[in-house]
């Protein structure tokens, strides 16, 4: 009698626990519907469990990700094992909105499912119970550490003056271009480009006017590349780009009609119109090139030779 009692009791208090409990605690029989429906699921659906009690799952929520929810549920059922959904794999089963203060900027509440095969008495597999806990903290901190990571991966990735990739970064694109050229013998060239009598713009109108200049050069630069190109700030006034998939007569092509640009382009520094012109050097790939660094010193070279030419013009490398 006394032992009775006690199981009394204690079946009282786990009903208590399992309503009052901030962990989501759903029973489904074998046709998905509802046999128990605890607090927080009621507190978050805003759905009694005496309205739903017998009634189908995905009925009653129709927005429920079904096919994939039960093909899951399925297989627990058959292999008797349980089955575990993070939110990072999907951010949530039930569409359940967010009302944490702190963590506000997250619409929907983030979950980690459990499902768990429940065994009658005779050991057979007859219900399955969904078990939700909330996440949106962890979720919340996650994501943002994921996004502020990221943010200092660019900054540390770029030039601050330019905004095109630091020599730095730029030399790792470069190592794995020339990967593939290796591997997969795909074409692209190298160029490299210097700023002409850059020393004298910084003289006659300082060194601020100058930095505006290196901008400006940067700018039309931006805006000639395609979304595979990578350019860099490789020096003070130098620049050094990859264009893929371009050999050495294309890569000319469109050196010159960059350089073209630059010279017609103007920079006004307190009222002040500064000219500029750009020397080029350019090397692409070919079985001659048998490491990064003559593809790169190649551009170089060819680049000096422009200089000594008298400045303003492309040479491409001769082999
Ligand atoms: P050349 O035609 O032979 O290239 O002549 P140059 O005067 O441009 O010679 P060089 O390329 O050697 O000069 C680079 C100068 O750029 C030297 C340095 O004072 C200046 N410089 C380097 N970095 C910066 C920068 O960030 N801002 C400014 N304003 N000047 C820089
Ligand atoms: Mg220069
Ligand atoms: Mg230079």
């Amino acid at each position: 009698m006394a032992t009775d009692q006690s199981a009394m009791n204690e079946l009282h208090w786990l009903i208590d626990m399992v309503q009052t409990i901030e962990v989501g605690l759903v029973v489904l029989d074998r046709d998905y519907n509802i046999q128990l429906w605890n607090g927080f699921m009621e507190n978050h659906s805003g759905v009694s469990p005496n309205s739903i009690k017998g009634q189908n799952l995905f009925e009653v929520f129709n927005d429920l990700p079904s096919e994939w929810l039960k093909q899951k549920m399925e297989s627990v059922f058959l292999l008797k094992n349980r089955s575990f959904i993070s939110w990072e794999q999907r951010p949530y089963v039930f569409q359940f909105k967010n009302y944490r203060p702190i963590t506000g900027r997250a619409d929907y509440m983030y979950q980690n499912i459990t499902l768990l095969p429940l065994a009658s008495l005779t050991g057979e597999i007859t219900h399955i119970s969904i078990i939700v806990y909330d996440v949106t903290d962890i979720a919340i901190n996650k994501l943002q550490l994921k996004s502020v990571n990221e943010q200092l991966e660019t900054l540390s990735q770029t030039d601050s003056l330019t905004q095109l990739y630091n020599r730095r970064h730029w030399q790792v694109c470069f190592e794995k271009e020339y990967e593939r050229f290796a591997r997969y013998g795909e074409k692209a060239s190298m160029i490299m480009i210097d700023i002409d009598h850059f020393k004298a713009i910084n003289d006659k109108y300082g060194h601020p006017a100058g930095d505006k200049v290196i901008q400006s050069l940067a700018n039309i630069l931006k805006q000639s590349l395609r979304e595979t190109d990578f350019a860099g700030r490789y020096g003070g006034e130098e620049f050094a780009v990859v264009l893929t998939y371009t050999t050495a007569a294309e890569s000319k092509y469109f050196t010159e009609r960059l350089r073209k640009k630059v010279e017609a382009s103007q920079v006004v520094y307190n009222n002040q119109i500064i000219k500029m012109t750009i020397s080029i050097g350019v090397n692409d790939l070919s079985s001659a090139t048998t490491s990064s660094e003559s593809w790169l010193s190649g551009a170089d070279k060819a680049l000096y030779q422009s200089k000594e030419n008298g400045r303003n013009q492309t040479t491409v490398f001769e082999k």
